[in-house]
């Protein structure tokens, strides 16, 4: 049975993590074909909601639209909050990974990774996109089993590994063993919050509003889960002033947003410790041993590794591409019949 269904694989299969940030497309035998924002412009016209643009060009919009206009991610806090646009969006890069509608096989067999908090009907929401979008079969994957297969960790052998994986909306906390989670947990902490704590300690120490897009700028040129030792560094940052309503420019320093985002930081951090705290002892002594990998655009956060290995007392090392991380390892386990076990059918 198992090898009938292996034979039958279409050459086409494409695995895709469905990020809150970021979709990311694998595609069999090519490896990643697309890197967008998920994020999606949309036009209201006669009352009807249009997809204006998808990806990239939607995020340049974003905090810059006319009033008949509406930038959002569907994904926003790791669930799915509007199913319509979500299936659209997925849709858009199913096509634009096979390089536009024409082009599309007639029966690629689909790995998508969900966030692992959503709920039957996001996921057969998700399944009926896909479909829609031309998959003859669809797989899904356990977004933290994805990024440790990616990352490289032992996950089909007896041996327990630790992954953290920090992306906008959620971070997932798991230990994985023999093919399976033995924990995890998903918070809704991730680089987003980090994003809206520098916009509300902007507001609140210069009365100036920034946008999302500005936040996270600030956060990836002085962002730290430490505050400095040295010479705080500083960058100027515009934005409108409350008071006075009009555009001002402000100096903001390092230790100030190290200070902003201590929260979420520590809200990580928290999860961290409570997964090992309910962590089986067998699996805990392979831990002490392998340390934790951490994937995910928000584990590059400068000096989060220190922080968590400093308030856990293990090795933490950052994954190689650690963006890329969840895509690869589903599309490892698309590919590589030793990892099929960890997919289920949607
Ligand atoms: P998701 O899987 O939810 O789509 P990603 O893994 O793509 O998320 O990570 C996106 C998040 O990582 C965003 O919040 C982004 O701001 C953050 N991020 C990316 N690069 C960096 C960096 N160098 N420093 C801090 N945060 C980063
Ligand atoms: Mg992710």
């Amino acid at each position: 049975m198992f090898l009938s269904r292996l034979l039958r694989l279409p050459s086409h299969g494409m695995a895709i993590d469905l990020g809150t940030a970021n979709t990311v497309v694998y595609v069999r035998d090519k490896g990643i074909v697309l890197n967008e924002p998920s994020v999606v412009a949309l036009e209201m016209r006669d009352g009807i909601r249009r997809v204006k643009s998808v990806g990239k060009n939607a995020k340049l919009m974003m905090g810059k639209t006319p009033d008949n206009m509406q930038v959002i991610r569907p994904l926003r806090d790791g669930v799915i909050t509007d199913i319509d646009v979500a299936e659209q969006m997925i849709k858009h890069f199913i096509e634009q990974a096979h390089g536009g509608r024409t082009r599309l096989p007639r029966s690629p067999e689909v790995v998508i990774c969900v966030p692992s908090g959503s709920t039957t009907v996001e996921r057969r929401a998700i399944r009926d996109a896909a479909t829609n979008a031309g998959a003859s079969k669809v797989w899904l994957i356990e977004e933290p089993m994805a990024a440790a297969i990616g990352a490289g960790l032992p996950v089909l052998e007896p041996v327990g590994a630790m992954v953290v994986d920090i992306g906008g909306g959620t971070t997932e906390v798991a230990i994985l063993s023999l093919r399976g989670l033995a924990y995890s947990t998903s918070v809704r902490v991730g680089g987003d919050k980090m994003d809206e704590a520098i916009a509300a300690a902007v507001r609140r120490k210069y009365n100036l509003m920034i946008g999302e897009t500005t936040a996270e700028r600030i956060k990836y040129e002085l962002g730290s889960a430490l505050a400095p030792d040295g010479e705080p560094k500083t960058i100027a940052v515009r934005g409108r002033h409350l008071v006075k309503g009009m555009p001002k420019e402000i100096m903001i320093s390092q230790d100030e947003v190290a200070a902003a985002i201590s929260e979420p930081v520590s809200q990580i951090i928290g999860a961290v410790r409570d997964a090992l705290e309910n962590t089986a002892p067998e699996l805990a002594a392979d831990i002490v041993d392998q340390g934790i990998v951490m994937t995910g655009g928000g584990s590059l956060l400068h000096r989060l590794d220190e922080a968590l290995s400093r308030a856990t007392g293990l090795p933490v090392v950052v994954a190689p591409d650690p963006l890329m991380c969840v895509a690869m390892g589903a599309g490892r386990a698309l590919e590589d019949p030793d990892y099929r076990a960890v997919l289920t059918a949607a």
